[in-house]
């Protein structure tokens, strides 16, 4: 690799950090309107943390509705599913978010709403099936205050 293409690589890698700041930005915001300085913005960050860990600890998959309720959706990197706990991912075609992985519990058994991710989770018997991958994407959910 020659250094012209160095420096513009290194150019581009810099304009993606800031664009994806912006990003995660302006999500917070939106999940926390309120100025720091009003004491609301600590209720808020308090209701909006407490959310992210029900998230964490009971990894709900949830429709459009609730979602818009409870989180803020931010694009999380590259596409495609990879599963770890805590990751997310989102149905484009009706907006349902589900864990890209899930604790070994007894029982899970969920959809999105247009039934293209299915986790069926009985006992020791578990499958996970998506129709359409390429629907996917990852997702970062922020705690709506
Ligand atoms: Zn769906």
């Amino acid at each position: 690799m020659d250094s012209a293409r160095k420096k513009q690589l290194k150019v581009l890698g810099k304009a993606e950090v800031a664009r994806s700041s912006a990003e995660i930005r302006a999500a917070l915001k939106e999940a926390n309107p309120e100025p720091y300085s009003d004491k609301r913005w600590g209720e808020n960050y308090k209701r909006g943390t407490l959310r992210e860990k029900w998230l964490k600890q009971k990894s709900p998959l949830l429709h459009a509705k609730k979602l818009e309720e409870l989180f803020v959706v931010v694009p999380n990197g590259s596409a495609g599913w990879q599963p770890h706990l805590g990751g997310y991912v989102q149905c484009q075609r009706c907006g349902s978010v589900a864990p890209s992985a899930v604790r070994k519990r007894w029982f899970y058994w969920a959809s999105c709403q247009c039934g293209n991710i299915q986790f069926r989770c009985v006992g020791p018997w578990k499958k996970i099936s998506v129709a359409n991958p390429e629907l996917l994407i990852p997702v970062k959910l922020i705690g709506r205050g």
